[in-house]
């Protein structure tokens, strides 16, 4: 049997790790274009900030990597044949496949101003547009960060922990709106102002102005000029869907996958941020964009790839950030509507979280320990908790197994309520009796 994973992001290397844990005998090949491999995406914020090395981006090791036996390729795949069963690399190399997993990610959504070709102007999505921010930052004084949800905010702390004077320039009134409750966007924006940065509301980016190919400036909607030598921007992501489009698989926004991970074609799986993955529970397909659901669903691929009958099961989305300096943890449905910054979905971000959840809203805490709970008739729906995170843990616990929490409903829609007192009361009684 040979097993070909496309993608060397969390997904793929769930799916061979998964794929070896039931066949040890199987041939894996791997194909990746990142001239790096496998890193922890999530890291490059740190790694921006300059919190973390860029050896720490790396949780693998050559021995983790020989203990699973497969082969690499850096290689970029430029066709799926399907009726053959093959695979073109660089155009040239031809591979044939019993099973196939597409796990090509995404890629930031390009911005579409005059001038966006210009030297200077930057996204996250790769180690080496870390390192050319990073490159550029040191010569620059002056960076504008255009875009929504938590790459923006990654961008912006970077560029100001390198030194630069940073503007934030929001299209709507406030950050973040689609997820993030009004109190909570203005706890991040105050922050961010106290940090130095100078934000924009209601400002709309509209040109690039270059000097000699470089940044030089933007230009605004309502006619203002900033001078800057960066421009960095994260207006959303785009599944990396063009190889399935081309071998004609099922598309939507992204690839479209059962709940084993299987397209259209039953020898081909997708997983991770180019999979949009049927989600049993409200019988729709959706798209998550971050690193704990790519991994499962790597892993619930890969055992399907190797002939197991494993359905991925959509948990709670969950993911712990950190909002200018606040550490934030979002679980749930939490927000609803559509953010005027992001064109599509954010990285870090869950469609799930918009689902407009037919809940009351309980809130406790002050601007720095902050908690929001979405509250439905028996159980948790969606939670933020920004600072303190000793509720996190159990809030995730509860809203994702469905914890039946009619005992303190009243108690935490009743006015004033101590929000947090009542959950930690609850948690304490269940692991009591657990
Ligand atoms: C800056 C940043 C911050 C983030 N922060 C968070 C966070 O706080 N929390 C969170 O949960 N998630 C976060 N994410 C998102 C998270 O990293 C992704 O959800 C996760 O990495 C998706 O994994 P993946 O394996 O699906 O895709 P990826 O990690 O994108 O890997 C896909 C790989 O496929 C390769 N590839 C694509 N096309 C081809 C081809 N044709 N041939 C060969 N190779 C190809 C790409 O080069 C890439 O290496 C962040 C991402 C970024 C970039």
């Amino acid at each position: 049997m040979r097993y070909i994973i496309v993608g060397t992001g969390v997904a793929g290397i769930a799916a061979i790790e998964a794929i070896r844990s039931v066949d040890k005998k199987g041939e894996m090949i791997m194909l990746g274009d990142d001239p790096h491999g496998f890193y922890s995406r999530p890291g490059l914020a740190y790694y921006l900030t300059g919190e973390l090395h860029d050896k720490a981006l790396f949780p693998k090791t050559r021995e983790d990597y020989a203990r699973l036996g497969f082969k690499y390729h850096k290689a970029r795949v430029t066709r799926i044949n399907r009726a053959e069963k093959t695979v073109l690399l660089d155009g040239r190399e031809l591979l044939s496949y019993d099973k196939l997993l597409i796990a090509t990610g995404a890629f930031a959504t390009p911005l579409k101003v005059p001038g966006s070709a210009l030297q200077g102007v930057l996204k996250l999505d790769h180690l080496d547009d870390a390192r050319q921010i990073l490159k550029l930052a040191r010569r620059g004084k002056t960076a504008v960060v255009v875009g929504g949800g938590i790459t923006a905010l990654e961008l912006t702390e970077g560029l100001l922990a390198r030194g630069m004077n940073v503007h934030y320039l929001l299209r709507g009134d406030r950050y973040w709106g689609n997820v993030l409750d009004e109190h909570e966007s203005r706890i991040v924006e105050k922050r961010l102002q106290e940090e130095g940065v100078t934000l924009h509301f209601h400002s709309e980016l509209i040109e690039v102005i270059g000097r000699a190919g470089k940044v030089g400036g933007v230009r605004l909607l309502n006619g203002r000029t900033l001078k800057c030598d960066i421009l960095a921007y994260a207006i959303g992501i785009k599944p990396r869907v063009e190889l399935a489009r081309e071998a004609d698989l099922a598309l939507d926004r992204g690839i479209l996958v059962n709940e084993f991970l299987q397209t259209n074609d039953p020898d081909i799986y997708a997983a991770g941020d180019v999979a949009q993955v049927y989600d049993p529970l409200s019988g729709r397909s959706v798209l998550d964009s971050l690193w704990s659901p790519a991994r499962e669903q790597g892993r619930a691929a890969g055992l399907n790839m190797a002939g197991q009958r494993i359905s991925y099961i959509k948990g709670a989305p969950f993911n712990v950030t950190r909002l200018a300096g606040l550490t934030t943890t979002i679980i749930g449905a939490v927000g609803h509507g559509h953010d005027e910054d992001i064109l599509g979905i954010a990285r870090g971000d869950s469609e799930t979280w918009r689902e407009l959840p037919d809940a009351s809203v309980a809130q406790g805490g002050f601007d720095m320990n902050h908690v929001r709970i979405l509250v439905g008739e028996k159980t948790l729906i969606g939670a933020v908790v920004m600072g303190d995170q000793t509720l996190s843990t159990p809030l995730q616990k509860i809203i994702s197994d469905k914890m039946d929490i009619s005992c303190i409903h009243d108690k935490l829609l009743a006015r004033n309520a101590r929000v947090a007192d009542v959950i930690v009361e609850y948690w304490s009684k269940y692991v009591a009796s657990a």
